[in-house]
């Protein structure tokens, strides 16, 4: 079965650039530059185009929202607030967590060319959207590439019963010789809010160890989760060492939070005088140039080595396929590019309703 297949009746396939272009005109009416349009519009799309639908187009009109009700500041300038050799401190002035992600990873990778390494912070941001884009920007550089940010409360601390933790992701991309760059992109909570939420809209239940409903048992009603519960960290419940995913949420949230004088857990957009505030949320990235510790050829070899190792593991009863981190996600690339995006119903909706209210003349659907 194609993807085409599987998109709804009411859904849609469309080709990327064509999707791409679509989002960057969308920013431009909103007040975006076009460099900057563009960027943010490659950062959703990518998510699309890589099969992480959670995080591309359908989150648009949340990112539209937040710069009409001036949440969010449509012309991104980072100012330099503190440098050294190795590390560089940005402050991103409310602007889109894209764009400041975008320039502060690049920026670490100039800087990791000079120093062999480099760190580079950002504070008063917004949701940045995938992890892995940042640290992907790395590859081409022949760095390792890492990329983190904190996020709004939506998981338990474990044997909590309030959601103050964010699912905080983490990237960390290696580029191989012949082999597909490990890239590992993931978010420490077990599952991210939007797989509940569509459990809900399903009228499914889901698997016991997601989440907890509001007095801190774990539930398999996606509703209970919804109203005052949490998803649980990656791990699960403290007897499927769950705390081990809530330790890597807090250390995230120290490097992107308390290092950079950001928001932090249950402060990140919380509203004030009951209404919607400023995210202030912080970046984390980091570039490690290769040829620091080893000669890059022997580096990517090696890394083929490791891979092929892995690969080529005994497989589980029942298994023909063993998969790493990236891997499905550049097959789907592949496609996608190729064969155009599947976009549901409720994502097509939502990108007419933002064609139709800012009047674009673009993208037939
Ligand atoms: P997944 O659980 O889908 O995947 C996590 C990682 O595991 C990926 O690198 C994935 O690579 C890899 N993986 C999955 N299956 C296998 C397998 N069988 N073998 C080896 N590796 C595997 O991701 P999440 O739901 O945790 O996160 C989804 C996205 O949401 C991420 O892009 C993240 O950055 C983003 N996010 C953003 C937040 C924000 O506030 N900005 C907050 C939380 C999440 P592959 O898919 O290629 O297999």
């Amino acid at each position: 079965m194609t993807e085409t297949n599987l998109v709804d009746a009411a859904g849609a396939v469309i080709p990327a650039a064509k999707l791409e272009e679509f989002v960057k005109k969308v920013f431009r009416v909103v007040g975006v530059s076009e460099k900057d349009a563009q960027i943010t519009a490659r950062v959703l799309v990518q998510a699309d185009w890589r099969g992480i639908e959670s995080h591309g187009v359908a989150r648009l009109s949340r990112y539209i929202t937040g710069i009409q009700n001036g949440l969010i500041n449509p012309k991104t300038k980072l100012k330099l607030v503190k440098e050294t050799k190795a590390t560089a401190f940005f402050d991103a002035a409310n602007g889109l967590g894209q764009v400041a992600g975008h320039q502060a990873m690049n920026y670490c990778i100039k800087k990791a060319k000079k120093s062999g390494a480099a760190w580079v912070a950002v504070r008063n941001s917004n949701h940045y959207g995938i992890a892995g884009y940042y640290s992907m920007l790395a590859l081409k550089h022949n760095m390792i590439g890492i990329s983190m940010t904190n996020s709004r409360p939506l998981c338990v601390p474990t044997y909590s019963r309030e959601a103050i933790i964010g699912t905080n992701p983490i990237s960390v991309a290696a580029p191989a010789d012949r082999e597909q760059p490990f890239v590992l992109d993931m978010a420490t909570s077990v599952v991210p809010i939007g797989k509940i939420e569509v459990a809900k809209r399903k009228g499914a239940s889901i698997p016991l160890g997601w989440a907890v409903d509001k007095t801190g048992q774990p539930t398999t009603d996606p509703a209970a989760v919804l109203e005052g519960g949490g998803v649980l960290p990656l791990g699960g419940t403290a007897e499927f060492s769950g705390y081990k995913g809530y330790g890597l949420s807090v250390m995230i949230d120290i490097l992107c939070g308390v290092l950079t004088g950001a928001s932090f857990l249950s402060l990140v957009e919380k509203p004030v005088d009951g209404k919607p505030a400023p995210a202030n949320l912080g970046h984390f990235f980091g570039a490690i140039n290769i040829k620091s510790f080893r000669p890059l050829k022997e580096f990517k070899k090696t890394m083929d080595l490791f891979i092929n190792i892995l690969k080529n593991s005994a497989k589980a009863e029942g298994c023909n396929r063993i998969f790493i981190a990236g891997e499905k996600e550049f097959e789907m690339e592949e496609s996608r590019r190729k064969n155009g995006i599947p976009l549901d119903e409720k994502t097509v909706s939502s990108l007419k309703d933002i064609r139709n209210k800012l009047g674009i003349k673009f993208l037939e659907f």
